[in-house]
């Protein structure tokens, strides 16, 4: 059996990026040269990482044959596995200036030829910037859907995921439950323990949330005090158990500022989504629960009855 090649490189793009720009070897086709003409016009289209790699692929598979095609970035949550992994791969860790940019492979049945590998890494040295801008504007998309407290998804994380999860619920035709979370009495705790007494308890509801519930399910800090959780593939039923689960939780966990050691509780509203319903009328049914949880004392569940109306 032929021996595996494995080439693991460091491509690194020094400061004006002139380092590794070679002339094309003299063997290498014209529609080579046309590609690495063109590629950073193309590149430039798109900041959106999602499409850019798969762009890139594209255009290098019109010059060089592979069949597989890997990016990894775990620290921004980024992967891309295309095609079916062979025997031989091309690795490069990907840097700028000392920046990780992420880790690419390419893989095939066949050896890479030295002059296809230098092809390649002249390719790569065209993807490095438009790279690095696509990954700055995923972190920057990514921090403003962030809540800075709490690190959950905040209200703009919340309303762009809602509309997808609806329509996933509703292609798959599978159930979607909303559970909106309000903590009891929170004007009181901050009151009597500061403001820093209740960002703790804000931060202690979040961390609890994210220890109780399922990886596929969100939450999001929607504003104040007041949290969403969308749970996907789980009815009323089930969204009840979890979301009594959290009531009971939070009851028991302690909640400290440095200073002082107090407990505090939720109320919770549910609404399972109902066929052809709109967001805004689910997120009205489960907050109508909410309210009368309320009213039935706090530091309780209570969940929308199917098909009402806001006028019921
Ligand atoms: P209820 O049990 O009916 O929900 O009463 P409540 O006191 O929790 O609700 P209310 O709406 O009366 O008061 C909410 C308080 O939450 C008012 C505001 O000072 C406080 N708050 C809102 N956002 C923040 C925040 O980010 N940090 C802190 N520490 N407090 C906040
Ligand atoms: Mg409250
Ligand atoms: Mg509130």
């Amino acid at each position: 059996m032929e021996q595996q090649q494995v080439n693991n490189n460091k491509l690194t793009l020094l400061k004006g990026g002139q380092n590794r720009i070679r002339q094309a070897p003299k063997s290498q086709p014209k529609k080579a040269d046309q590609i690495a003409a063109e590629l950073p016009g193309k590149l430039q289209t798109t900041l959106l990482l999602d499409e850019l790699l798969p762009l890139f692929q594209k255009q290098i598979g019109q010059v060089l044959h592979f069949d597989s095609f890997h990016y990894l970035n775990k620290a921004l949550g980024s992967q891309i596995d295309e095609g079916e992994q062979r025997h031989h791969r091309c690795h490069y860790k990907l840097e700028m200036n000392g920046e990780y940019l992420g880790d690419l492979t390419l893989t095939r049945r066949h050896k890479f030829t030295e002059a296809q590998i230098t092809l390649l890494e002249d390719l790569l040295c065209l993807l490095v910037y438009p790279l690095r801008n696509c990954l700055l504007y995923k972190q920057a998309l990514d921090s403003a859907m962030l809540d800075k407290l709490t690190g959950l998804g905040n209200r703009a994380a919340y309303e762009s995921n809602l509309q997808r999860e609806i329509e996933l619920a509703e292609r798959q035709k599978t159930a979607l439950s909303m559970v909106i979370v309000d903590i009891d009495n929170f004007k009181a705790i901050n009151d009597r323990y500061g403001h820093q007494g209740g960002d703790r308890a804000l931060k202690t509801l979040a961390n609890t949330i994210n220890q109780t519930l399922r990886r596929s399910d969100l939450a999001f800090r929607f504003g104040g005090e007041e949290f969403v959780l969308l749970l996907s593939n789980t009815d009323i039923g089930a969204a009840g158990m979890v979301a009594e689960r959290l009531r009971v939780a939070v009851a028991e966990t302690l909640c400290h500022d440095g200073k002082h050691g107090f407990n505090f509780t939720i109320s919770l509203g549910l609404a399972q989504l109902q066929a052809d319903e709109q967001s805004y009328h689910l997120f009205e049914r489960a907050d109508m629960a909410l309210y009368r949880a309320k009213q039935t004392g706090r530091n309780v569940t209570v969940c929308a009855p199917a098909g009402i109306t806001l006028a019921d």
